[in-house]
């Protein structure tokens, strides 16, 4: 833990002004002495550090407890407060997330800048396609949130700079990435609540894709837009699937090998069939 001088730095949970800030080493923003430990700070990364290094306590509890707990469980000591369903922050990064994502849906109308002219010829098709595609989007991101709360685990959403790049980046390219931020959780939970947590968005997007799929083929729907939804679901959950860094992919991979390789076929296949059928 290194502290570093540099005055009128403000606390990244509290906002208080600290005049001498912690960083995180894992996360690397600047808090006060009070939320200075990853697990006070709702720290994006704890996941990741306890995974690393149980604690030794936990380990002599392991063989006990092996019966009931297979895994040694990860504690956040998380301080419990009143808490609602969500807050003033996570409805503001979730807005920001979703107008990222919306920019993408409309860029899928053509290369470069040419979706702009799009959607000056047909405003309607291109806005309900990238509204589509938004909804894909946080029925990704509620998805987690309802499994944590079911879990009775703290959950909010928080934008990253890294996603946010990479989302706004794929608004020029043809590699679309939409990914602008993460479910954070804490609280009490093991291996498998985690993998259970990130395998609900995925596995959601998987089901919307497989409805649109079969609205598609309804005389009421239109048949193109529904199955361009179907397309970009899909390819959301595959993203997501992806067993490395942030994505859900990893966690999931980590608690069960299993539902991550059926996960990913069965999307890998959908795609395909979406793709080309
Ligand atoms: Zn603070
Ligand atoms: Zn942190
Ligand atoms: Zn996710």
């Amino acid at each position: 833990m290194s502290i570093e001088v540099d005055r009128g730095l403000k606390c990244h949970y509290c906002g208080r002004e600290v005049i001498l800030p912690f960083k995180c080493p894992f996360c690397g923003q600047y808090f006060c002495e009070d939320h200075r430990l990853p697990e006070n700070h709702n720290c994006p990364e704890l996941w990741r550090v306890r995974t690393r290094s149980p604690p030794p306590v936990e380990r002599e509890h392991v063989s006990v407890a092996r019966r009931v707990v297979k895994e040694s469980p990860i504690i956040y000591s998380f301080k419990t407060r009143r808490e609602r369903w969500t807050s003033i922050t996570e409805i503001y990064h979730l807005i920001i997330g979703a107008a990222a994502v919306m920019a993408v849906g409309l860029s899928l109308r053509g290369q470069g800048f040419n979706w702009m002219k799009f959607i000056i010829r047909s405003p309607i098709v291109a806005f309900s396609s990238a509204l589509l595609f938004t909804i894909i989007f946080i029925s990704h991101e509620l998805a987690h949130k309802a499994s944590a709360k079911h879990f009775g685990l703290w959950a909010e959403f928080r934008l990253n700079i890294i996603g946010v790049s990479l989302t706004i980046l794929s608004i020029f390219s043809p590699l679309k990435i939409v990914a602008p931020g993460t479910m954070v959780v804490a609280g009490v939970a093991d291996k498998k609540v985690i993998g259970k947590i990130a395998f609900a968005g995925p596995l959601t997007n998987i089901v919307l894709a497989f409805l649109f799929y079969l609205a598609s083929f309804h005389p009421l729907c239109s048949s193109r837009e529904i199955a361009l939804g179907a397309l970009l679901s899909i390819w959301i959950a595959l993203l997501n699937l992806i067993p490395i860094g942030m994505f859900d992919g990893a966690k999931i991979f980590w608690w069960n090998k299993m539902v991550w390789a059926a996960s990913f076929c069965i999307s890998l296949i959908l795609l395909v069939l979406f793709l080309f059928l």
